[in-house]
């Protein structure tokens, strides 16, 4: 996943070995000698990383950094702060000012390698999220944002019991979020819901134990997506670049300095909300996207999807399969007597009955106003023919309680019946190339014809049929609705 990199440096040299170690691993670098010139190249290039001198004569890192972070369009750009400093309060000062990460020169080749890869793969997950989020929004599915945010729960994993007890209590002091202390087992073992964030210690039980852990929490489902933070012994460059590329979210040398952990921990928290938020609106977005809102069934969008992926298994394995679309009966007059309301319990009502009297293989979605269409994968015509009466019949049977309006008077119980035209699609030697829109036409047609016929029926299409340009609408007049009782299966 090489990406581009921005690097700034005052210094020619600085900027020329940066270069070389980062061309090395096939990054393209951008190169900037002054603060002004990195914000100009920032917002007109947008590269995936800055690396960032910390003293230089336009304008400082630090200012940089913070200026990077307030604007929009930089804010979401990782940074790295380089300086020949290697004391504390510079590193602070430039996790203050936004920045990732903070690395002093001369740096181990191996852990700013590490380090580059780690931000980058974090990177590209976020805007792989944003952008599906962005078309989310695009498409009218955005979501209302709850001010609430409610603690965040934090698992310290370390051996050391005093040690980590004493770590647990100085962190809770300074932390809004809940810190518990677990052993290895009960960190792979937890209670749902997972921890947001892990903090282990590299040498958990023996040398490099704790990312034996980390691989194995990223491994799991439930800790795919928490934050992990790795706590390595001084100057271990080695376990602290595995750590970076097995997946942790961030490394820290011991001794632990509380000041600079409490600045890590809350901003890695804030991301992991950020990314768990944007990982719940992708996945409510894709299912409100396929989602019949008053149903509650697949919409049409899902359900002619779905077909072509039936048709497709069907070519493999010589199998049969069955389309039905289902047209509710003079449903007009529902609306027109007891109100839109009504007719939207007896459409609610109805998704229920065709669902309840289907199998789980099966796919009814909702594709128009008072329309429905069933799929039936692995299915013989004449079990095809009995599931399609099944419905018409269920239907037919169920009775719907209308609730009393002062328009429409008192509680009503309505029968609502429907007409079910029906087209069988697969192995017959000629039809394997029926497409999924002729069988919905031939279905549509035989539809058609059930409508014409009286209602309250099912008919069977073969594909090749075309449903007329105003099907279902035939001198609506001259077709005086059926008794109850009189029902038909009719094969053409
Ligand atoms: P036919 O037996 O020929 O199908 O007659 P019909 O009255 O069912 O057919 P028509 O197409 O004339 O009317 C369909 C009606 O379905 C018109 C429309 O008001 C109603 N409808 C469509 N979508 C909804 C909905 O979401 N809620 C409600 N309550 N009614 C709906
Ligand atoms: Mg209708
Ligand atoms: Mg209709």
């Amino acid at each position: 996943m090489p990406g581009r990199i921005l690097v700034v440096d005052d210094v020619a040299t600085n900027r020329i070995i940066l270069k070389v170690k980062l061309t090395k691993s096939c990054y393209e670098v951008l190169q900037a000698s002054g603060g002004a010139e990195a914000l100009r190249l920032a917002q007109k290039e947008r590269p995936d990383l800055i690396m960032l001198d910390m003293s230089m004569p336009d304008i400082d890192g630090l200012e940089v950094c913070r200026r990077l972070k307030a604007d929009r369009r930089t804010a979401d750009i990782p940074v790295i702060i380089l300086t020949a400093h290697r004391d504390t309060p510079a590193k602070l000062a430039a996790l203050e000012a936004g920045a990732e990460e903070f690395l002093s020169k001369p740096y181990d080749d191996m852990g700013l390698l590490a380090r580059v890869r780690s931000l980058l793969r974090a990177r590209s997950i976020a805007s792989e999220l944003a952008l599906r989020e962005g078309t989310q929004q695009a498409l009218g599915f955005a979501e209302a944002e709850s001010a609430f945010v409610p603690a965040g729960r934090i698992c310290l994993v370390a051996d050391a019991r005093a040690e980590a007890l004493s770590w647990r209590t100085r962190l809770q002091e300074r932390l809004q979020d809940t810190v518990e202390l677990r052993n290895r087992e009960a960190a792979l073992n937890h209670a749902e819901p997972s921890p947001d964030l892990f903090v282990l210690t590299a040498d958990l039980e023996t040398p490099g134990g704790g990312l034996m852990l980390l691989s194995e929490l990223r491994s799991r489902p439930e800790t795919r997506h928490s934050a992990i933070i790795v706590v390595v012994p001084p100057s271990n460059q080695h376990h602290a670049a595995m750590a970076l590329d097995l997946g942790a979210s961030d490394v820290v040398s011991m001794p632990l300095d509380m000041d600079e952990m409490e600045l890590r921990l809350k901003s890695m928290m804030t991301r992991k909300r950020q990314s768990d938020r944007l990982r719940r609106k992708v996945r409510d977005g894709l299912q409100m996207a396929v989602t019949d809102p008053l149903t509650g069934l697949y919409n049409r969008r899902y359900a002619l999807s779905h077909l072509e992926r039936v048709r497709g298994r069907a070519r493999d394995t010589g199998r049969r399969f069955a389309v039905m679309i289902v047209d509710l009966d003079r449903f007009k007059a529902v609306n027109d007597t007891y109100g839109h309301a009504a007719g939207d319990t007896v459409l609610k009502s109805m998704a229920d009955t065709l669902q309840g009297n289907l199998r789980t293989v099966d796919l009814v979605a909702r594709i128009g106003g008072e329309e429905f269409l069933v799929v039936m994968p692995d299915i013989e015509p004449d079990a095809a023919l009995n599931a399609a009466e099944r419905l018409r019949s269920a239907a037919a049977a169920n009775e719907v309680l209308l609730s009393g309006t002062e328009v429409c008077g008192p509680t009503t119980k309505h029968l609502q019946t429907i007409s079910v035209g029906l087209a069988i699609g697969g192995s017959e030697p000629d039809a394997t190339d029926v497409t999924a829109r002729q069988l919905m036409e031939a279905a549509d047609a035989a539809l058609y014809r059930a409508k014409k016929r009286g209602r309250n029926r099912v008919f069977l299409g073969t594909p090749g049929d075309k449903p007329p340009v105003h099907r279902f609408h035939p001198t609506r007049e001259s077709i005086a609705p059926p008794p109850p009782q009189q029902t038909a299966v009719v094969w053409r």
